[in-house]
């Protein structure tokens, strides 16, 4: 059982006592939908339902409590709690508006930073955002199916921004010895790309589309970067994006897929990731388009593309 030094011990029973135990390899975040106090949340765990979280966060400054060890399942995740092999995730509940849509407030991220960086060195956590449902890492309640019972957007739109642009980027800045927050500090490098050259988007087939190279990134550990394409197709058809980290034995790892639509005449197509990758991993980018009518087999093409974004060494 760990318990962390930062948080207030409100300890459930008998859940605590009872519930299996876990190998804690994933943090994930939520917004509770009330706005409560680390200790009206705990009273809503012991006194209101079987569920609970393993951590709660008020709005207040240093409002957080623990409910749960972090080696004992905490049930907010649904698949994710506890795993047949024993893995499972911590999970942490935020207050929010009545309808979440508000973001964490300045002592919410810094609360939220700091227990990142406890999970990475406690539990070994590793500093990247979890890339399928049972990929140790770092995430949010929405992130994968298998993480909710029927669905669910928590912690919402702004939240989810929010932790792939600062509470993500904070944790793995703090965790590598800076003492400030992202959004505080010129550490972030920037990322500004563009590419003139026309290229040809076969139907059907995914392609590397170079921006000033075909690398957007190497020798980085974090990245926050949207990749622009301004292609002329016909309404209605479909372009998918995503990143991929190309390795030095050539396997890759993919990004989720982001799906946009293309408008009569020129569309201009935004597809944004945020990741965390290994030192000798390249950051590339590939789409695939898929015309309205499926026998259209005329090949489209992108006359620029842009990739804007920050990454970390
Ligand atoms: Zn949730």
């Amino acid at each position: 059982m760990a318990w962390y030094p930062g948080a207030t011990k409100m300890e459930l029973q008998p859940e605590s006592d009872r519930q299996e135990a876990i190998r804690p390899t994933q943090l994930i975040l939520h917004s509770i939908v009330a706005n409560w106090t680390a200790r009206r949340t705990y009273e809503f765990w012991r006194d209101s339902t079987t569920l609970e979280s393993h951590f709660g966060i008020g709005y207040g400054l240093r409002d957080i409590a623990q409910y749960i060890g972090t080696e004992t399942r905490a049930d907010a995740n649904a698949g994710a709690n506890r795993r047949p092999d024993g893995t499972g995730a911590i999970s942490v509940e935020t207050a929010s508006n009545s309808t979440a849509t508000d973001p964490w407030n300045d002592s919410q991220v810094e609360e939220l930073i700091d227990l990142g960086v406890w999970a990475h060195e406690e539990h070994d956590i590793p500093l990247r955002i979890c890339r399928t449902h049972d990929d140790p890492g770092f995430g949010y309640h929405s992130m994968f199916p298998q993480w909710s019972t029927s669905g669910t957007a928590c912690p919402g739109v702004a939240r989810i921004k929010q932790f792939r642009e600062v509470v993500f980027p904070g944790i793995v800045a703090r965790a590598n010895g800076q003492t400030t927050t992202p959004e505080e500090t010129d550490v972030p490098h920037n990322l500004s790309r563009s590419d003139d050259r026309e290229r040809q988007l076969t139907p059907g087939k995914w392609t590397t589309v170079p921006i000033g190279n075909v690398d957007l990134l190497a020798g980085a550990t974090a990245y926050t970067v949207t990749a622009w394409l301004n292609l002329t197709a016909t309404r209605g058809g479909t372009v998918q994006g995503r990143f991929y980290h190309s390795r030095p034995d050539g396997s890759r790892w993919k990004s989720p897929i982001t799906e946009r639509i293309t408008t009569t005449g020129g569309s201009f197509l935004d597809f944004p990731h945020a990741g965390s990758i290994d030192t000798g991993e390249r950051v590339r980018f590939e789409a695939v388009y898929y015309p309205d009518d499926p026998a259209d087999e005329t090949p489209v093409p992108i006359t620029s593309s842009r990739a804007r974004g920050l990454y970390w060494k």
